[in-house]
């Protein structure tokens, strides 16, 4: 069952503060977010990219953290990644 987050008790709640944004440039195609990611928010695409399926994403960072070539950058809900 799923509850509305403004109902769920405190200790539910989980706010997002941060997104992970992939630079398909730098990305290496390694599948190492993936392998990592513990919600299964990120998949193989047919056209060979990895990319993050946000409704399943909890913002954990673990991605960027994993990943080899410093392709994937935590950017602000509502900013812009800056890849810097
Ligand atoms: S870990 Fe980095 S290089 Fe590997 S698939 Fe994910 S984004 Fe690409
Ligand atoms: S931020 Fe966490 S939940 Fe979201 S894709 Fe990366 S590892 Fe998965």
């Amino acid at each position: 069952m799923l509850i509305p987050q403004e109902l769920a008790p405190s200790s539910l709640r989980h706010v997002i503060t941060h997104r992970p944004v992939i630079n398909f440039h730098l990305c290496g195609k390694c599948g190492t977010c993936a392998n990592f990611c513990r919600k299964q928010a990120i998949n193989h695409q047919h056209n060979g990219n990895y990319e993050v399926f946000l409704d399943n994403c909890i913002g954990c960072g673990v991605c960027a953290t994993v990943c080899p070539n410093g392709a994937i950058e935590m950017a602000e809900v509502g900013g812009i990644a800056s890849f810097a």
